[in-house]
């Protein structure tokens, strides 16, 4: 059996083909596998061309524009949540007010700030970091925090 070759397929699609022949050949594609692949192959050929033709010169800039949008989009999106963050912190803050342990705090931390300091500054002068009398000196720290609390 005689097959037509892809050239012939690509013809016989772009109506290059006359009449008898064309009858022919679509018997023969009717029966034939083969043939089948090479009418296929030449469709896909014929379609990327007639595609390649009628998409406008800048499709690939356009689809890149688009994926630029997309990006800005998210970007958006990114910016609202931090937002939501920076409300759920002051909502915190804003408890913690209220139950009073905000104004414990702003009332015992400037004291803790200047005992951290002679514990650093003890630390310069030891020129040697010890661990231990460190942890012993924020345990008496919490153990003032308690009496201060009253517990
Ligand atoms: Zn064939």
């Amino acid at each position: 059996m005689d097959h037509y070759d892809t050239g012939a397929w690509i013809l016989y699609r772009k109506n290059q083909i006359d009449a008898d022949q064309r009858r022919l050949m679509e018997d023969h594609l009717a029966t034939c596998d083969t043939c089948l692949q090479s009418y296929l192959a030449a469709a896909e050929e014929h379609e990327t061309r007639l595609a390649e033709m009628l998409l406008p010169p800048d499709f690939s800039a356009a689809i890149k524009d688009g994926i630029k949008a997309k990006k800005r989009q998210a970007d958006k999106k990114r910016r609202s949540r931090s937002l939501v963050n920076y409300t759920v912190a002051a909502a915190i803050t804003l408890a913690l007010m209220s139950s009073g342990l905000f104004d414990f705090f702003a009332r015992e931390i400037p004291g803790l700030l200047a005992e951290t300091g002679q514990v650093s500054r003890t630390l310069e002068k030891g020129a040697r970091w010890d661990p231990g009398r460190f942890l012993d000196s924020a345990r008496n720290q919490l153990e003032k925090l308690r009496e201060v609390r009253g517990e």
